[in-house]
């Protein structure tokens, strides 16, 4: 589906759209996945194996002859935990951990290569954690030798190769190393920068410590610099997360993700030792949002979807304004429709009409590499119904507009007739001018933008019963 050909472009990158009212946010604050992927994670399964990812990669190499491809690597390891944490990793101080998980790697990445066409360049690959820099830069450089060995990494200007940087594991002068390395992107964890906030997470990293590293970083060549921070967190107030978006602001990263904190300690062991009672409550949260937002927008950021923001210029802008954004397991892209090699302890791959995930385990995953086994132990094979779902869900992510006729040609289906009771549904979502229903498509309305999982949730076949909502409060973070 090509959504920019009917894109009215309603929150073209200029238009800064006014935030829903308080009462509408609290409306459709519900639990609800991200949908960096659809199906989502949890629907994974241990019915798909092995076997079918061999099968999957095969028909990948048919259907994508020739096309690009894109890597993910994990590097799970971090030295203390952050205790608003919700990612797989391994916290560690342990320094022969890496070399250990280097070796198993290298062998997952001789297993994974054959299976995926000689002639598919690598043009976007990601490191991600963990915290990647765990690994030295000397680490870093062979783990890239070796999947240049193994896969034909392109040398192209337009490559995308990002790193996450914790700022708390690397030197100024280091950032260097990694631009040659071949990284031309970074993102920066800061979360927020007030000390007593930092020291209620277990982060603490001055403003002056990310400042030298995006400074020595824009000289070494990288570009598309983003910043994490999260919002929610144990004594955050408007005052003091105001201070922080000050500083970011000055700092001028080309991309801000402004993530709402969920508190599932029963899920997220590290979140046990955040205190209860220092966390904002509902309606601080909510301002804190509105503020963040707010912040950004003044400063010339273009709201990009959900908690993404970016500069004009940057490509995510761009591709907003043409109607081209897409999405993967990274949030918003302009190349997320790529096939996509999992490598490492957790990671997920998506290969044709599937997705696949690795052990999530670090000793199953070093079993099933000694046994010289691929690491991959669950995923789905997308029926046909997941398939018309996955391209509705991106299209109201991405683009906003969702036009029917395009849907139809593609999957054969009478979009009013298949969907009949989700548009029934989204006519709260009409009255609330959340969406429009025109006849053509269903557009996103720039207010709606804000609210964009809700909507994609009404398209979502996997969203539990009302009696099965409980269960799934612990696994989805809310929308605000
Ligand atoms: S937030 Fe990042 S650095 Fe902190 S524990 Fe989690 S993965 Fe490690």
């Amino acid at each position: 589906m090509n959504p920019a050909r009917q894109n009215t472009n309603a929150y073209a990158p200029s238009a800064h759209a006014a935030m829903p009212p308080d009462a509408l946010i609290r409306r459709y604050d519900r639990n609800g996945p991200r949908y960096t992927s659809y199906p989502t994670a949890p629907q994974f399964n241990t019915g798909f194996g092995v076997d079918d990812y061999r099968a999957a990669a095969q028909r990948a190499n048919r259907l994508a002859a020739g096309a690009p491809l894109s890597l993910y690597v994990h590097i799970p390891f971090c030295a203390s935990p952050c205790f608003y944490c919700g990612c797989t990793k391994v916290i560690t101080r342990r320094p022969e951990a890496a070399g250990q998980y280097l070796q198993r790697l290298t062998r997952e990445i001789a297993l994974q290569a054959p299976l995926f066409a000689a002639g598919r360049s690598v043009e976007q690959l990601h490191f991600g954690g963990g915290t990647p820099t765990h690994l030295s830069p000397a680490q870093l450089g062979g783990l890239l030798d070796t999947l240049g060995r193994h896969f034909s990494l392109s040398g192209a200007a337009h490559r995308e190769f990002s790193i996450e940087i914790d700022p708390r594991t690397l030197a100024p002068g280091q950032m260097a190393e990694l631009a040659a390395l071949g990284f031309n992107r970074a993102s920066f964890g800061v979360q927020d920068f007030d000390p007593a906030v930092q020291r209620a997470v277990n982060r603490e990293q001055s403003e002056a410590m990310v400042a030298a590293l995006m400074e020595s970083a824009r000289a070494a060549g990288l570009n598309s610099l983003s910043v994490d921070l999260i919002y929610g967190l144990p004594l955050q107030t408007a005052e003091s997360f105001g201070r922080t978006l000050d500083q970011v602001v000055r700092l001028r990263p080309d991309r801000i993700s402004a993530y709402s904190y969920a508190h599932l300690p029963e899920r997220f062991k590290a979140q046990r030792r955040i205190v209860t009672a220092q966390l904002p409550d509902a309606a601080t949260k909510l301002a804190l949002l509105r503020l963040t937002t707010e912040r950004l927008l003044d400063a010339g950021y273009v709201h990009i979807g959900m908690d993404h923001f970016a500069l004009p210029g940057d490509e995510l802008a761009r591709a907003l304004e043409a109607g081209t954004l897409q999405r993967n397991f990274q949030g918003y892209s302009t190349r997320g429709g790529l096939d996509l090699v999992g490598l490492g302890m957790s990671a997920i791959g998506r290969t044709a009409d599937s997705f696949s995930q690795n052990a999530r385990e670090l000793d199953a995953y070093y079993a099933l590499l000694d046994a010289g086994r691929l690491a991959v132990q669950r995923g789905i094979l997308l029926g046909k119904d997941d398939q018309v779902r996955r391209d509705v869900i991106a299209a109201v992510m991405c683009s906003g507009w969702l036009p029917y006729a395009e849907v139809e040609a593609r999957h054969g289906i009478v979009f009013a007739d298949y969907f009949a009771a989700e548009l029934r549904r989204l006519a709260q979502f009409q009255d609330d001018g959340l969406v429009e229903l025109r006849p053509q498509g269903l557009q996103v309305t720039p207010m709606g933008r804000y609210l964009l999982r809700a909507i994609a949730m009404s398209f979502d076949a996997y969203l539990p019963a009302a009696a099965a909502q409980a269960e799934e409060q612990r696994r989805f973070s809310r929308v605000i």
